[in-house]
């Protein structure tokens, strides 16, 4: 079967590669894709968050299944056109992607199924919103209620950075994600990311992940979109993860299909654990970037089975062979990422790096080709990623093949998998 991927970062390399490593895959499709994508998929400079434009380009191609990568074509529906057009798609509907768009939706569907999550409250206008922190005082967590680029949330250790939030949001500062404010109890714990698929009706669990933030060693610096991930996550046992299932993803999927809009797709379901007991951070309506990349290291081509079991409402009874091993990728980014950075640096190696082991797979995020030179174009630039029987064994893996790119400015944390292997001592 023909496949279309849209997006271009390295969550959508690694599904890129995933994907072609099945026999299932006859042409590779990707929009827009990127240099690293281009070595296994014809690309396309299509507006993804065009239903209309992806359908008609599918029609055109032969395309018989659509993986969409980010949130936005998903929370724009493309998914619902795609169908409407008869394609087979991976990724939920407008109203379903909502889990994602808007904060206060979710925190209503947790209500609505008993999920355990922190306790909120939704706010229209400054003035409720600050009497309200004079009350709650801090620390407290201030987020604009729709979709804000991974920006809109302020964990706020004191009153005066809450109130800035408020402001903040408030002023415009989010555009239309910030008509409407979430003020959430700060809830403490460790954090983790578990993926399950759901065709709408049953649920395959597919991996979880721990990722990095912060833009410097010893989660130090500004957030970013994540420098790094490393699957699996240890403090998600066998006992957290049925606590998960049962209590926050089940409930969740339940309250969906009743009010008619069942979920279809990966659901990201971030987690705070504390003794032992999970609550719901948030949702996120695809796979993360870089923790796809950890995923699709392990799962490599039956991760195109799931997902195409996922789209097809075949679920039930599938399975998945787990090899017992680990992943970790490494995020090169671009100096002075998250804020300003430049582009154009030339990146030389990155072939040579993987040194031909099947181990280690570097993906592309923000490159470009010039002048037949791969090239930086983004912040976060390159998603170095390896497995092995142990974290630590992964990550000397991806750490050498990091030491081994020609790219003297790149900026990349030395302590990625820290808090997994720091368990271990
Ligand atoms: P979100 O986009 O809602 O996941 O928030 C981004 C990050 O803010 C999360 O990954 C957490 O690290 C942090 N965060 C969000 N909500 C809370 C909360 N209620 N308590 C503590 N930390 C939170």
């Amino acid at each position: 079967m023909n496949i279309l991927i849209l997006g271009g970062g390295g969550r959508e390399h690694a599904l890129a590669w995933a994907i072609a490593e099945s026999p299932k895959c006859d042409r590779l499709h990707a929009a827009p894709g990127n240099p690293g994508i281009a070595e296994l998929a014809t690309c396309v400079d299509l507006d993804i968050e065009d239903g209309a434009a992806v359908a008609a380009y599918a029609a055109a191609h032969d395309i018989g299944f659509v993986v969409i990568g980010p949130e936005a074509p998903l929370a724009a529906g493309v998914a619902d056109t795609l169908r409407a057009a008869g394609l087979l798609v991976f990724g939920p509907g407008r109203e379903a992607a909502r889990l994602e768009a808007s904060k206060s939706f979710t925190k209503q569907i947790c209500d609505a199924c008993g999920a355990p999550t922190a306790a909120w409250a939704r706010f229209t206008a400054e003035a409720p919103a600050l009497d309200y922190l004079q009350r709650t005082g801090a620390p407290v967590v201030v987020k604009a209620d729709g979709l804000a680029a991974g920006k809109g949330v302020t964990v706020a250790m004191d009153l005066g950075t809450a109130q800035d939030a408020v402001r903040a949001i408030f002023a415009g500062a989010f555009g239309d994600a910030g008509a409407e404010v979430v003020i959430e109890e700060f809830m403490e714990g460790e954090e983790a990311s578990f993926f399950v698929l759901c065709d709408g009706t049953d649920i395959l669990p597919i991996g979880t992940a721990q990722d990095h933030k912060r833009a410097r060693d010893g989660d130090a610096g500004p957030n970013t979109g994540g420098m790094g991930a490393y699957t699996p996550a240890p403090v998600m046992t066998p006992e957290v993860t049925r606590a998960a299932l049962e209590r926050i993803v089940q409930p969740t999927l339940a309250e969906m299909a009743r009010r008619g809009t069942p979920y279809q797709g990966v659901l990201y379901v971030g987690l705070m654990i504390r003794d032992g007991q999970p609550r719901l951070v948030e949702y996120n309506v695809r796979f993360g970037d870089p923790e796809c990349q950890v995923l699709m290291m392990r799962l490599g081509a039956q991760a195109l089975d799931a997902m195409l079991a996922c789209a097809e409402g075949n679920l039930a009874g599938a399975s998945l062979n787990w090899a017992p091993d680990h992943a970790i990728t490494v995020v090169m980014a671009a100096p002075g990422y998250p804020g300003s950075y430049p582009r154009g640096q030339r990146i030389g190696g990155v072939a040579a790096a993987a040194k031909g082991d099947p181990q280690v797979r570097i993906f592309h995020a923000g490159t470009a080709e010039a002048d037949g030179a791969l090239v930086s174009a983004g912040g976060r630039v390159l998603s170095v990623t390896a497995r092995g029987a142990t974290l630590r064994e992964a990550r000397e893996r991806a750490y050498a093949a990091v030491a081994a790119i020609d790219w003297p400015e790149a900026h990349w944390r030395t302590d990625i998998g820290w808090r997994a292997l720091a368990r271990d001592e």
